[in-house]
């Protein structure tokens, strides 16, 4: 195949030839007529003219070849399920979903928003609104119902797709009440929600809107939905998230780019064949679980493991904490995929529970959503005994940025590198305020993406083209460059290392959150004047929120503290919860009145606060030093 220098180069010289080849990778009903067209930058318009469908190419198009090979295996220790899929049923449960979403008027174009813990039903509405050429929306369903109500708002769905509840830890969460107070507060009303009831928490129909998945797919048990061939630039899907602002960003996906990037992605960088099993611990409410637990493996005619549950003991059905294992055994897995968080979790345990079952189909852990440390990633890669692949990307990219592509040349990894700029990304080390590029070694600055950005790239922020310009393509003057929003600074030997985030985004075990949302949740509460949210480092979550906050009466207590944990828990999800409220006289600002955020977290975590020569009052900024002190 080459080195993967010349393979590199050929991705961002010889780009449309190269995108030509990979797009072979899939299945067309009409073949693209234009490569890329890039004549309204930022806008990259990938495969035009082409038709295609996701869903054909993850399931229909493997019926011929692999029908009774298993597709979707779910797991659930939380119910003590477990289920197999193969392709074919697969094939069928999807056109029932299909039927039964056609049935409630969802269309072409339509939004069906999915809410939903990580059962099969999760992956047939996924699966089934490609199907139709319906958008799909899927919402973390750790979220609570102020974050689902804003992204009902915004994304104004025909149908929703939830269930009666999830299960963490062996404690049931409903989701129907959540569901029915985000409809409730959101100016949008859906037509129809379609629910899977799992028999974990009673729900209470709304007639006429409400309907069982169960109902509506014994009706269409053997209605044939056929797959809408849909241009390569129709929208996919939408998936929200944070930003510096309180809105969510609707992050807008193609159907063709999408499909090519990832059916490229699975041999090049993930190194997975056809009839192989993919383990990404992920969540589907994420993109990592968008692309690798649902499109991703199937598209490449792999099996996806959907698992529901801890990865640690603790559990009656759940022997050990070796169970991510027990299932690696058990189902052949060649590829896994997780996070850092996870793994440093699993640090607490026994190591010995990483040797007890055979591992020997498996060929690499891939690890993304945050940087792994070095003393994770060897324990892990030791403890498994083999090669640990850190890849770094965003939601908006859709797939790795930066990574190893060893199914293109097997490169050394370095720990605390995520690697090289993958093929098709045009990656460059930028002066914050200059816009200049840095080539030196250990120059830091931010890293940006020049267009045309490669395939599966977002295409907009739904509806607002103008939000997607100005937010990640005019932060560097005089330069229409993508900024990533993190910091980073490259090695002599070209490889990259991702130092936080430039923005006010945190990072909670591997989940980004804004802190402006979490800000906005907690001045809503009538005893709070002023408040300011930071992330701070953790042990073991990479960061956590922690709130400074300014009270109407100047009084803090613990109860106070209690209440407001419960607020933002209650509005946004566990999360989000802050791990801890201070309640303080004053914030640090600026003289323009900006809030402080960066000097107030690098004192939370014991560093140098910097420049100070804008600060108003800088005794606000000693108070919080000796509150963090004591
Ligand atoms: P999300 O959009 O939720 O996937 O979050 C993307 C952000 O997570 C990036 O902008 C980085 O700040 C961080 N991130 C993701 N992967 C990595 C990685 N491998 N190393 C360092 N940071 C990462």
């Amino acid at each position: 195949m080459g080195t993967y220098s010349d393979f590199y180069r050929r991705s961002v010289d010889d780009a449309e030839n190269f995108w030509a080849e990979q797009a072979r990778l899939i299945d067309w009903q009409t073949p693209p007529q234009q490569i890329l067209d890039a004549s309204r930058p930022p806008f990259a318009r990938w495969f035009v003219g082409g038709t295609t469908n996701l869903c054909h190419n993850a399931v229909d198009r493997h019926l011929a070849e692999r029908s009774d090979q298993a597709a979707l295996i779910c797991v659930s220790t939380e119910t003590g399920q477990e289920r197999s899929y193969s392709f074919r049923e697969l094939h069928a449960e999807v056109q029932r979903t299909a039927a039964s979403l056609l049935a409630l008027g969802a269309k072409r174009g339509d939004r069906v928003l999915i809410y939903m813990p990580m059962i099969a039903e999760a992956t047939f509405a996924m699966l089934a609104c490609a199907r139709i050429g319906a958008v799909h929306c899927v919402v973390f369903g750790g979220f609570a119902s102020g974050s689902l109500a804003s992204r009902i708002e915004d994304a104004a769905p025909t149908v929703v797709v939830s269930a009666d509840a999830g299960s963490r830890g062996g404690k049931v969460m409903a989701y129907k009440p959540l569901l029915d107070e985000a409809i409730r507060l959101s100016k949008h009303k859906p037509a129809a929600v379609l629910l899977a009831d799992r028999g974990l928490a009673p729900m209470e129909l709304v007639p006429g809107r409400d309907h069982l998945m169960r109902d509506l797919a014994a009706q269409h048990r053997d209605t044939v939905v056929p797959c809408v061939w849909l241009e390569s630039t129709e929208i996919s899907y939408t998936i929200y998230t944070s930003g510096t602002t309180g809105k969510p960003k609707g992050v807008q996906r193609d159907t063709g780019g999408y499909a090519v990037a990832l059916a490229a992605s699975i041999p090049h960088i993930f190194g997975g064949r056809a009839g192989e099993t993919f383990f990404c611990t992920s969540d589907i409410g994420w993109v990592v679980g968008h692309s690798y637990i649902v499109y991703g493996p199937l598209i490449a005619g792999m099996a996806t493991l959907l698992y529901e549950g801890l990865p640690t003991q603790g559990l009656d059905r759940q022997p050990d904490g070796g169970i991510w294992w027990r299932l690696v055994e058990k189902y052949k897995v060649s590829v896994m995929f997780s996070a850092p968080t996870a793994v440093r979790v699993l640090k607490k345990q026994d190591p010995a529970l990483l040797r007890k079952y055979d591992l020997s189909s498996l060929r690499a852990l891939f690890l993304a959503g945050e940087p792994l440390d070095e003393p994770t990633g060897r324990w892990i890669a030791e403890g498994l005994g083999v090669p640990v692949i850190d890849n770094y990307w965003q939601t908006e990219s859709g797939w790795p940025i930066i990574s190893i592509a060893n199914g293109v040349e097997t490169q050394a990894s370095k720990f605390g590198s995520p690697g090289l700029p993958l093929y098709g990304w045009r990656v460059k080390i930028l002066h914050e305020s200059t816009g200049e590029e840095l080539t030196e070694p250990g120059q830091k600055g931010v890293v940006a993406i020049e267009g045309p950005t490669p395939p599966g790239f977002m295409q907009t922020v739904w509806r607002d083209d103008v939000r997607f310009v100005d937010t990640y393509w005019k932060s560097i003057p005089d330069r229409m460059v993508y900024s990533t929003f993190d910091w980073g600074i490259r090695d002599a030997d070209g490889y990259f290392y991702i130092l936080g985030r430039t923005d006010d985004v945190i990072n909670v075990a591997g989940h980004r959150l804004g802190t402006r949302e979490i800000e906005e949740v907690i001045s809503g509460h009538p005893k709070v004047a002023e408040v300011a949210v930071v992330g701070v480092a953790d042990a073991l979550k990479g960061q956590v929120a922690v709130a400074f906050a300014v009270t109407r009466d100047g009084q803090g207590s613990a109860a106070l503290e209690g209440d407001i944990m419960k607020r933002v828990a209650d509005q946004l999800g566990a999360l989000a919860r802050p791990a801890r409220v201070h309640f303080v006289g004053a914030l640090p600002k600026t003289r323009s009145g900006k809030l402080l955020r960066r000097a107030i977290q690098a004192v939370c975590e014991g560093r140098d606060p910097g420049d100070l020569t804008t600060i108003d009052d800088p005794t606000s900024l000693r108070k919080i030093q000796q509150l963090i002190a004591a």
